[in-house]
């Protein structure tokens, strides 16, 4: 099928853009058109008017400073992906990254974009509310930050406004007493995954005093759950998430893998942090 016609602008300053969004209540930002396109093309959306923002300058960087890495809306995955500081700051993204489709989807796809489409099968959600991220945001009334836990109000649904354009996304780095993990289960490489989850451990010595895992293709949004001191970490998710059911998988077959994940991934980042620690 083809999208329904819209109105297409490539605005070249950011102000231009929010005024093109703005000025259009069906409107919609253009970044890398990975998830959109797709959706336009199977009538899924329908919007009037398309705001192209690959013509903005300053928003592809990939900034790394003692806090975390910042990355800009115009950062392709492949390029956070490909940058060394970056995995070296918080490795939680090249873990996830990797995971995120085929290397010519992520040569064009944004980190930005994945965050604010809010997938529920994505993984970089999950992986900014686990670690405490945020996206900052710019409309008519100036510049705001949204705390990744504030962010997701639904599947597909953010808190951010209809006139705002996400600018850039931060994810804290690893403090050197913590470790992280990252598997998910898809039926090929690429795809996007029927469970998976990502875990944040950190000690004190050689204790465990947080343990917790930020889930994606399990519910109908990410979820975060605290296991700290949990015996049967799988049993003790599950008693926090509702698992559902979609043409890829059943919502027993998804309980199961967060069952055997959980455990896996949760001993993972200990052993992650424990390496970390000891050098
Ligand atoms: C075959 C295939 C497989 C894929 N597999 C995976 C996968 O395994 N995991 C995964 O996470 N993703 C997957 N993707 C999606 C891919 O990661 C996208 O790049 C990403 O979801 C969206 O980024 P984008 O820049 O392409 O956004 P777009 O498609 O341009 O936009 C997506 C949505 O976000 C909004 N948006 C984007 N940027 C901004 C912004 N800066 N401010 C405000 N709104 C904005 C748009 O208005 C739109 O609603 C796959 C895509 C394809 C085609």
């Amino acid at each position: 099928m083809k999208p329904a016609p819209f109105a297409y602008v490539r605005p070249s300053t950011l102000s231009e853009a929010l005024t093109a969004l703005g000025e259009d209540p069906d409107a919609k930002v253009l970044a890398g058109g990975q998830s959109l396109l797709p959706l336009l093309s199977m009538r899924l959306a329908a919007p009037s008017r398309l705001v192209d923002i690959n013509g903005l300058p300053d928003l592809d960087h990939v900034t790394c400073t003692p806090a975390g890495v910042r990355v800009g809306a115009l950062a392709r995955h492949s390029a956070v992906l490909a940058s060394a500081e970056a995995a070296a700051s918080q490795p939680l993204l090249k873990m996830a990254l990797e995971h995120v489709a085929h290397a010519t989807i992520r040569n064009r796809g944004t980190t930005v974009g994945s965050v604010v489409h809010a997938d529920p099968a994505s993984e970089l959600p999950a992986v900014l509310m686990l670690l405490g991220g945020s996206v900052d945001v710019e409309g008519p009334s100036g510049r705001r930050t949204i705390a990744a836990d504030e962010l997701y109000v639904g599947p597909l649904e953010t808190s951010m406004r209809r006139d705002e354009i996400a600018v850039e996304a931060f994810f804290p780095a690893l403090v050197p007493s913590a470790g992280v993990a990252f598997e998910e289960i898809a039926r090929r490489q690429g795809d996007y995954a029927m469970a998976g989850l990502a875990a944040h451990v950190v000690l004190d010595g050689d204790r465990v005093v947080s343990a917790r895992a930020g889930f994606f293709s399990v519910c109908d949004q990410p979820t975060v759950v605290d296991l700290t001191g949990a015996d049967d970490p799988g049993a003790a998710a599950m008693a926090h998430l509702d698992p559902a059911a979609d043409i890829h998988a059943t919502a027993d077959y998804r309980a199961h893998l967060v069952r055997v994940l959980t455990p896996r991934v949760l001993a993972a980042a200990t052993e992650h942090a424990r390496g970390r620690a000891h050098g």
